[in-house]
């Protein structure tokens, strides 16, 4: 089934410089780019993200994280692009993330930042809810899935 979904290059990644290289691997796997662009995250749009983690431990560290330099943000297309973009980004955690994922390969030495955030270079949608709740945040209502 062609989806669509919300992916994102956190600012460890842009701040890398790694666009290039993980757009190159979202390619490989035939996912198409709808729309992108380029901006740093106001902190109430950070706190809509991830509203579904409000009261973790991590949270407020990863909104400031988000919010810490410019991201990238995109629809992308393809089959059954939800599960497959989860599955090319990796586990959570770097570390424990398989060979030839992005988080996995991309990985810098120093996984977590100064608060014990974990830097994983992207966010890729979990589920057509969450795309549906994510793509709008960032792009107008003719890219909705
Ligand atoms: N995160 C963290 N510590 C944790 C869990 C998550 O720093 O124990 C950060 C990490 O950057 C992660 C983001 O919070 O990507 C969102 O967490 P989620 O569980 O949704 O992971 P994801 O869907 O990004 O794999
Ligand atoms: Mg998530």
């Amino acid at each position: 089934m062609i989806e669509r979904t919300f992916f994102m290059i956190k600012p460890d990644g842009v701040r890398r410089e790694l666009r290039d290289e993980i757009i190159k691997r979202v390619k490989v796997w035939s996912f198409n780019i709808v729309t992108s662009k380029k901006l740093t995250i106001a902190k109430p749009l950070a706190e809509k993200l991830y509203a579904m983690h409000r009261g973790k431990p991590f949270y407020d560290g990863l909104v400031r994280f988000i919010t810490s330099g410019p991201v990238e943000v995109f629809v992308l297309e393809g089959d059954n692009i939800i599960m497959g973009l989860r599955d090319l980004m990796g586990t959570t955690d770097p570390r424990k993330a398989k060979a030839e994922t992005i988080r996995g390969d991309l990985r810098e030495e120093n996984v977590l930042n100064h608060e014990g955030i974990i830097k994983n270079l992207v966010h890729g949608s979990d589920s057509i809810e969450s795309a549906k709740y994510e793509i709008p945040i960032f792009f107008g209502k003719e890219f909705k899935v």
